[in-house]
């Protein structure tokens, strides 16, 4: 089994030879972050403006070293909460909208690559939300009630159609949201890349921004200049001094089995176009990948320290702890794969804000950002690079999204976050027992 948390994707940048930042620059738009929030930016904003506007793209470390080269490469609709949790909260019209929106944001992710022969394997086909125990089921029940009465189009599935999507002795019903997709995630980032270079984008690797001032920010030991910036730096936003506290580093986990057998896929029964996640607070979701492996994830998440950080960037051994972690997921809702080998494990940094909302601020001073989307961020990042462009084109008002703002809820100071940070996932985890999980 391999432990080692570089290649995760079999892909790495490395086949692009992007620079690192050496001299002073200027530019109309300074992207910080090479995940796939900044890198939509880039490309957008190139695309609507071309060669008349000078994009730089930096990141601290080589391509898709953040979780956008580590994700699992699952597109879906969805944000913040369960949907009848955020009728509760919003009421009908702004929950609505919320949904909505996501749904948008998922079809021009899909359409984007398409249209675009972006090559990431892209899949269509479906996500199913699937309960676990008597008390998520009626979560799960109440959620798809909600989401018909809105006008969306849902299936659902009882226990026993359940068996026809995948074989487990564990789920209760399902909810199906149609037309999402999956990707090979560093494929996708390598492609934008590709594209912005071809658009004549710059990008440096392994160029550290400090924290970005009104037009400028050092990077390197190196001044860049910039009209307006964008801040994509996800999880990795608090080392910038920015939203500490706000949004939190978490590590989440994947791992990945050898290609499976033909008795195997049988026994699973899931076809490669679908994808399960189930409707816990801490959950464990999977799929089949291109190349027909089993990739199963979730778990436990921890706080990411600079350590884990360090860890997952230089490629070195996960816990075990990890793993087993990951496994008894496997054990209890794939029992009869038990015994299939896995051979890659890994983790990933993303950004969680307390009540899963990103951070998106624009226009409030030539430094604006996209952080904080928990782990729903593909298509939300696709999308957003696009009205970002769009935006600095039209300089239109931000929408009326609960996500569009400077800040997020606030949990703990520095000095207590990773205890604040874990103990509040194992409040999450202690809930999901309550509820019988
Ligand atoms: C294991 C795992 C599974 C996931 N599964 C899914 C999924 O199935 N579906 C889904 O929608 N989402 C999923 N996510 C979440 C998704 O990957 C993220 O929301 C998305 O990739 C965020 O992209 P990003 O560009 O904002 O951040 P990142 O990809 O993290 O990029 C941020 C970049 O900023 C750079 N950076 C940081 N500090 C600096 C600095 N000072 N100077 C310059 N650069 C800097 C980092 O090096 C990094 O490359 C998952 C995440 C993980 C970890």
């Amino acid at each position: 089994m391999d432990f080692s948390s570089s290649l995760v994707w079999g892909r790495t940048g490395a086949e692009l030879s992007l620079p690192t930042l050496c001299a002073d620059a200027e530019c109309d738009h300074l992207i910080i972050g090479a995940g796939l929030a900044g890198l939509s930016a880039a490309y957008h904003i190139l695309k609507k403006f071309g060669a008349c506007r000078k994009v730089i793209v930096v990141d601290a470390h080589p391509l898709g070293s953040g979780a956008s080269g580590r994700n699992s490469g699952m597109l879906g609709p969805g944000i913040g909460k369960q949907y009848h949790l955020l009728v509760k909260q919003y009421g009908d019209i702004k929950a609505r909208e919320i949904f909505a929106h996501t749904l948008e944001a998922l079809n021009y992710s899909t359409q984007l690559i398409r249209n675009e022969k972006l090559e990431c394997d892209l899949v269509i086909g479906s996500q199913f939300k699937v309960s676990t125990n008597a008390a998520n089921d009626r979560q799960l029940w109440l959620e798809c009630e909600a989401l018909t009465a809105a006008g969306f189009e849902i299936r659902t599935y009882d226990r026993q159609a359940i068996k026809g999507i995948v074989d487990s002795p564990v789920y209760l019903s399902a909810l199906e949201y149609a037309s999402t997709a999956t990707v090979d995630p560093m494929k996708l980032v390598v492609s934008l890349a590709k594209e912005i270079l071809a658009m004549g984008g710059e990008i440096y690797v392994n160029t550290c921004c400090a924290r970005p001032q009104e037009h400028t920010v050092v990077a390197n030991g190196h001044t860049l200049r910039f009209s307006r910036a964008l801040l994509a730096t996800n999880g990795f936003t608090p080392s910038l001094n920015r939203l500490r506290g706000r949004v939190i580093p978490i590590s989440t986990s994947l791992m990945l089995s050898a290609p499976l057998l033909p008795s195997q896929r049988a026994q699973l029964g899931l076809q490669p176009n679908n994808a399960i996640i189930d409707v816990r607070r801490i959950f464990n979701y999977f799929r089949v990948t291109a190349d027909n492996r089993l990739l199963f994830g979730g778990g436990s998440p921890f706080y990411s320290t600079e350590n884990v950080l360090r860890r997952q960037r230089d490629g070195t051994q996960e816990a075990y702890k990890v793993y087993e972690s990951l496994n008894g997921g496997m054990s209890k809702f794939l029992p009869q794969l038990a015994n299939i080998r896995i051979e890659k494990v890994w983790s990933g940094t993303i950004g969680v804000t307390l009540d899963n909302f990103p951070v998106i601020t624009r226009g409030q001073s030539s430094v604006d950002s996209m952080v904080g989307c928990c782990g729903h961020g593909l298509a939300l990042s696709l999308a957003y690079g696009a009205s970002y462009a769009s935006w600095l084109e039209e300089l239109s008002c931000s929408p009326e999204l609960p996500w569009y703002r400077n800040s997020a809820p606030y949990l703990a100071p520095p000095a207590l976050l990773p205890l604040a940070s874990n103990s509040y996932i194992k409040f999450l985890r202690w809930a999901d027992t309550f509820n019988g999980a």
